[in-house]
């Protein structure tokens, strides 16, 4: 067993619908230890400094509009094997795809505005969460 972080985040959808309680009681009952939360928000350059290894994808544009489009919750979660388990909780980018009870099937909209972020791989984890939490010690 291996005890791992990642970067989460929050959406701007999700944050205007008010769930940011229900995704947040939703982390904790997954079994997550919340190492760090703030509220944000992205200007277009930030939200497109965040997700430049997407910047050759037809729905770049849409993506950084979108992210920057009102605030965002960040967050740093641990676990055995949080990376992993975090995608698994948010389920499948388009939530018409995604598994029952995860949490883009139960909240999420459209494949573009679909409520929750999660990092991919330890090194995507990485720089995730030095972008948001520059300089910060994470106990
Ligand atoms: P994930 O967030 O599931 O890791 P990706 O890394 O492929 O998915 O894409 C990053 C984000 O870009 C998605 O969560 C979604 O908000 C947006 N996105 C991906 N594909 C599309 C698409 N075809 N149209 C619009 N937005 C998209």
């Amino acid at each position: 067993m291996t005890v791992e972080r990642t970067y989460a985040m929050i959406k701007p959808d999700a944050v205007k619908r008010k769930l940011i309680g229900k995704i947040v009681d939703r982390i904790e009952a997954e079994g997550f230890t919340i190492v760090a939360m703030r509220k944000h928000c992205f200007s277009l350059k930030e939200a497109q400094g965040f997700y430049f290894v997407h910047r050759a994808r037809p729905f770049y544009p849409e993506l950084t509009e979108f992210m920057s489009s009102g605030p965002i919750v960040a967050l740093v979660l641990e676990r055995d094997n949080a990376i992993a388990h975090w995608r698994d909780t948010m389920g499948a980018t388009n939530p018409a795809n995604a598994a029952p009870n995860t949490l883009r099937k139960l909240h999420a909209a459209s494949i573009g505005e679909n409520c929750v972020h999660g990092s991919d791989a330890p090194d995507t984890a990485a720089q995730e969460m030095g972008f948001m939490f520059p300089g910060i010690s994470l106990l």
